[in-house]
């Protein structure tokens, strides 16, 4: 099979597996929406073989949120095919300005350059309209989106001819074996939009990683057992100690090995996520002293 034949999953919905799982939606005319764009130009390229490879026009592409990897093939397809840019706020500044990722996972201040390679910063892109949770009518199909926030500031879904397009509001089973860590920013929403993947009622849900599968309920299943599986971890490395006591000893717990700049500043804005939820959610605590921010578990009553 060549490098650039999509597989069917229904009528309308086709997708390029990958590192990141990018999805085309066939319209009556022949007309394509492209759902996330993968890491880079190669993937660009991949896709617009894949729409060749279809007969389809590609008419614009929806991302689902604003993480290098799945809009780094914007810059190609826009610049070679001119399509329009659909994202959710929010992720639209981020789309706009990448610089704005490895900022934020560097605390808000000026990252070391192992953070601006391609895995966390892409080329920009433009935005052409904001997303919004509901219906959308493109290309002639409608198109149902999602807010599955939670992996992302703001993460949308893209329901359609009964293929649930989940991006990363799940990941496949055995990218959660290969990462007991999965990442997330707001989790209290991760667990809510894990949730509404098994209600939505789709016959077949694409992760962004990983393979598609018809049995929804296992995998939704895996990443709530994953969530609260890390939420416990990181609960249990409380013990008055810092942040980065909390993220040795949680990956220790979970059998991560953590060896590069990128990788380190990822788990440790995924331990600050579960960290703001036990907090919000009673299960910990925090102080300052002697110039320190602690976190302490809370016995439950
Ligand atoms: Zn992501």
């Amino acid at each position: 099979m060549p490098a650039d034949a999509p597989i069917q999953l229904s009528e309308r919905v086709f997708y390029l597996p990958g590192s990141v799982n990018a999805a085309l939606v066939v319209g009556d005319e022949r007309e394509a929406v492209i759902v996330d764009t993968g890491q880079d130009k190669d993937a660009g390229r991949r896709l617009k073989g894949a729409c060749a490879h279809l007969g389809v026009t590609p008419i614009a592409i929806l991302n689902t949120h604003a993480h290098a990897d799945h809009y780094g093939g914007n810059d190609f397809l826009v610049r070679n095919l001119g399509l329009s840019v659909y994202a959710p706020p929010f992720e639209a500044s981020i789309l706009q300005n990448p610089y704005l990722e490895p900022v934020y996972l560097f605390h808000g201040a000026k990252p070391p350059q192992e953070l601006l390679s391609k895995w966390l910063m892409a080329k920009p892109s433009p935005v052409n309209q904001l997303l919004a949770p509901g219906r959308l009518e493109l290309a002639g199909l409608a198109l149902e989106i999602l807010d599955t926030s939670g992996h992302a500031h703001t993460h949308y879904a893209v329901n359609v001819d009964g293929v649930l397009i989940a991006a990363d509001a799940v990941f496949g089973t055995d990218v959660l074996d290969k990462y007991p860590l999965p990442f997330g920013q707001d989790v209290a929403r991760q667990i809510a939009s894990a949730e509404r993947v098994a209600d939505v009622g789709a016959r077949t849900v694409l992760p962004g990683h990983g393979d598609p599968t018809e049995d929804v309920a296992a995998l939704v299943g895996a990443n709530l057992a994953a969530f609260e599986r890390a939420a416990a971890a990181v609960a249990a490395a409380c013990t008055g100690v810092p942040t980065s006591a909390v993220l040795r000893a949680s990956c220790r717990a979970l059998g991560i090995v953590i060896n590069d700049l990128p990788r380190y500043h990822l788990n440790l804005c995924v331990v600050s996520a579960y960290l703001s939820y036990l907090r919000e959610t009673g299960r910990v605590e925090l102080s300052i002293i002697d110039n320190e921010l602690r976190w302490t578990a809370v016995a439950p009553v």
